[in-house]
């Protein structure tokens, strides 16, 4: 499995285009304004097909290119329920943004929640729910690969904003905690925004979680 790291969009939210060439099946997480022209070269090249579209959570910036990915390649799309009026009616946000982008809701085919197990690439993925930075926030792991996709749940030596509707500081530090700390120290940890870190590093040395631990 290749992990292709796309930073678009006009905050740079990461989009990750996973691609498998044993299956010719690719998952893409996230769908920031600018994904779709980055990843039709990689499918081209990869000879894979997109088969599905995972949201980590509903904010703007991570689903802007939702609906256009879906029209264009027919993925089947997954986000958690929680988050459900962020991303079918995301103009509720643009207050919050300063400008108005005319966004697009995304269809959602399927709601995942904790525990899910998904198959994709020849691997399983599970699905942790990881509320805090907003009451969606949903992170995809897969063991196989050390590799948990966490939104804007946790970064390198940062989390993400709580003061937006449905954040909460202590309830993202207790996500955090349960559903990432409990990860193999070794896990990658590939965020919705900035470098990637893996779990014993943050939980060595992220001052946010330590300090409300
Ligand atoms: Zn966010």
């Amino acid at each position: 499995m290749k992990i292709h790291v796309l930073p678009s969009g006009p905050i740079q939210t990461i989009g990750y285009l996973l691609t498998e060439s044993k299956t010719g099946t690719a998952i893409l997480i996230d769908a920031p304004g600018g994904i779709l022209d980055k990843i039709r070269p990689l499918l081209e090249q990869e000879v894979c097909r997109l088969a599905e579209l995972w949201l980590t959570h509903g904010h703007w910036d991570h689903m802007q290119e939702g609906d256009a990915v879906k029209r264009a390649t027919g993925a089947l799309v997954r986000a958690h329920e929680a988050d459900r009026a962020l991303i079918e009616t995301p103009e509720i946000m643009e207050k919050f943004m300063g400008a108005k982008l005319g966004l697009q809701g995304v269809p959602v085919d399927a709601w995942v929640g904790q525990g899910d197990r998904l198959e994709a690439l020849g691997r399983v993925f599970e699905v942790r729910h990881v509320p805090g930075h907003c009451a969606g926030n949903v992170l995809f792991y897969c063991a196989e690969a050390g590799a948990a996709f966490v939104g804007d749940a946790l970064f390198h030596r940062g989390v993400g904003r709580w003061d937006l509707p449905g954040g909460s500081l202590a309830q993202l530090s207790h996500s955090i905690r349960s559903q990432i700390y409990t990860l193999p120290p070794a896990t990658i940890v590939f965020p919705g925004h900035g470098s990637r870190t893996t779990v014993g590093e943050e939980m060595a040395g992220n001052p946010y979680v330590a300090a409300t631990a």
